[in-house]
Formats: structure tokens, C-alpha cells, sequence
């Protein structure tokens, strides 16, 4: 086991939940506070201690973890709230939200004018990889804050890397996520028409799977039911990685693009697809079902 740690986190929600559970689970002592306090209770059911507030969580923490939705409610602790200043003198600050590059560097410079360490650390894996303790975790940041970092970021995952200064790992982030959607896109578009040309889901999924269009929205989340039994599409499309996030990480994306003057026509494209999804679909829907509004706006049928 890793040496003790007192550890603050904040946002106890589908992912930062199992998150700290793992922590507890390492032998780590976790402070915990959520606003929601059915969340923290439960949290609490897997050992993780209730903290009044925020500032309570953090004020005795060597490590203060935060899992938030968004860029807003990170600035809104770290620069509105002044969370950093709660907390001890030089105490590693991880932001494992998924939040824009530009937000990172905000938050990276309000908890180091304060005096603290940072690190920004979002997570691919899902909810699943959060429960199994198998995320990956892509951080920007010191190596010094990655190297105290990463015993903590093993218990929670399986793969971190270290992409560069503060911002980089939402970077990398973004930069995997406009992939994942652009691909989950394309290999949808490719099973309907696949469909239009009476070839069956089953050939296509054999032969791409091992030729050039081999990917990780066919082979693991593939949007048809039958080919790989245990994604999303064979169980009605239950999340997964649902549409709202999708399509947030994608508007994260294309915002960057904008910004930065890349001509990013698909990446583009797919914000604007996602965002049409996702205000149609629930929002326990996973992404892959994309393939279905492919479908229905074709002259097609499945098979
Ligand atoms: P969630 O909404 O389930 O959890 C976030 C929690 O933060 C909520 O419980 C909310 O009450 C709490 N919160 C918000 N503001 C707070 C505050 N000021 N103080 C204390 N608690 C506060 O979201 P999630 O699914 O756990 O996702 C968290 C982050 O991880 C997001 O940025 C998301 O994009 C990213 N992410 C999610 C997934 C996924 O599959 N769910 C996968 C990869 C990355």
C-alpha cells in the first residue's frame, strides 16, 4: 500500500463517487464533501468521511481532488470561492473535471497565487472505469506535482501520463475526444450504409475490425447490436458514455479549435451533431446511439 494520505474531494458524483471509494479502499483517509447530500452519504457508506463544506475538506488535506461538471464550477471554488486559500500552504491541488484548456490554466494560476501545487488531471474510462479503478488519466502540469501525483492516480486508474505543462492533459483530452466522436460518426455512417447495400453488419464489423477502419467506436463501442455483445447498442443504448457528454467535450473541443484558428472542418461538424443529439436524446443515452438518427434520416433499413 501507498503511504497514508489525507485527501479532500470534492464532487462525489458518477465518477468521483467510486473515485474516493477506491482511495478509502487503499487506505487513504478522504474527506469528502458534495452539494448533494444523498451523494455524500453514500460516499460516506464506502468509508469516505463527510466534510461540512469545501473549505472543511481541504483545510487538514495533503491532496485536494475535485470532480466536477464543468469549467464553471471549477473557477466558481478556485477563483470565486477562494477554495485554494482554505487549504495548507504548497497542498497539491487535481482537477480531474473535464473543463476547457483556457478554464485549466485559470484555475492552475488562482490556486498557485494562493500557494498551492497543481495538477489538472481529466480521466477517460467512464463510469465503469471509475468503479474498476482503471481509468487513464492524462495530467498537465509540474513533474514534480505528476510524480507526487501519480501513487494516488494508480489507485484510481491503471495508465497516467504526464502531457506537458498546465492545460495538457485537457488538451489531450479534447484533442482524444474529438476522435472518439468524429470516429463513432463515421463507423455509424459506414453500418447504414453498409445496410443500403445489403451487407450485413456482421461481415462489415469482420472485415473492419481487422482492416484500416479498425477503431475503438467499432471494436469496443460498436453503434449496431450482435458484433461485440457487450457494448452499449445491446442493451438499448444505456450508457456508456452518455450523449450530454459527448457533446460537451466535443464543444470544449471545437471552442479550442475555434480559438486556435484550426481548420477543423469534421471535428466541427461533430460539435454540431452531437449538440442536435443531445437535445433530443435522455441523458442516460450512449453516444453510439448516433447511428440510429444516421438511420433515420436515410432512405434505408437496417438488415
Ligand atoms: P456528476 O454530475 O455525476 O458529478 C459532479 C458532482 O459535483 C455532482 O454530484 C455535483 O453535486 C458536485 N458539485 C458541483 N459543484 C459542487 C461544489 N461547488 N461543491 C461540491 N460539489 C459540487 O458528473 P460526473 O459524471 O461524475 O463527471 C464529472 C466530470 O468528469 C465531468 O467534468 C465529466 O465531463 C467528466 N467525465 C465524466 C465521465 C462519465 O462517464 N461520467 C467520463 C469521463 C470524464
Amino acid at each position: 500500500m501507498n503511504s497514508r494520505r489525507t485527501i479532500g474531494f470534492i464532487g462525489l458524483g458518477h465518477m468521483g463517487g467510486p473515485m474516493a471509494a477506491n482511495l478509502v479502499k487503499a487506505g487513504h483517509r478522504v474527506l469528502g464533501h458534495d452539494l448533494v447530500p444523498e451523494l455524500l452519504a453514500t460516499a460516506v457508506g464506502t468509508g469516505v468521511e463527510a466534510a461540512g463544506s469545501s473549505a472543511d475538506a481541504v483545510a487538514t488535506a495533503d491532496v485536494v481532488i475535485t470532480m466536477l461538471p464543468a469549467g464553471r464550477h471549477v473557477l466558481g471554488l478556485y477563483r470565486e470561492e477562494g477554495l485554494p486559500a482554505a487549504a495548507r500552504p504548497g497542498t497539491l491541488f487535481i482537477d480531474c473535471s473535464t473543463i476547457a484548456v483556457a478554464d485549466a490554466r485559470v484555475a492552475h494560476e488562482a490556486a498557485a497565487t494562493a500557494g498551492m501545487r497543481t495538477l489538472d488531471a481529466p480521466v477517460s474510462g467512464g463510469v465503469v472505469g471509475a468503479e474498476a479503478g482503471t481509468l487513464t488519466f492524462m495530467a498537465g502540469g509540474g513533474e514534480a506535482e505528476f510524480a507526487e501525483a501519480e501513487p494516488l492516480l494508480a489507485v484510481m486508474g491503471m495508465r497516467a501520463v504526464h502531457c506537458g505543462g498546465p492545460g495538457a492533459g485537457q488538451a489531450a483530452k479534447v484533442c482524444n475526444n474529438m476522435i472518439l466522436g468524429v470516429s463513432m460518426i463515421a463507423v455509424s455512417e459506414a453500418f447504414v450504409l453498409a445496410e443500403s447495400l445489403g451487407l450485413s453488419h456482421q461481415a462489415l464489423f469482420d472485415v473492419a475490425s481487422t482492416a484500416s477502419g479498425q477503431c475503438w467506436a467499432l471494436t469496443v463501442n460498436c453503434p449496431v447490436p450482435g458484433p461485440v455483445p457487450g457494448s452499449p447498442a445491446n442493451r438499448g443504448y444505456r450508457a456508456g458514455f452518455a450523449v450530454p457528454l459527448m457533446a460537451k467535450d466535443l464543444g470544449l473541443a471545437a471552442s479550442a479549435a475555434r480559438a486556435g484558428g484550426v481548420h477543423a472542418e469534421l471535428g466541427l461538424r461533430a460539435a454540431d451533431i452531437y449538440a442536435a443529439y443531445a437535445e433530443e436524446a435522455g441523458t442516460a443515452e450512449d453516444f453510439s446511439g448516433i447511428v440510429r438518427k444516421v438511420r433515420d434520416r436515410s432512405a434505408s433499413r437496417p438488415v
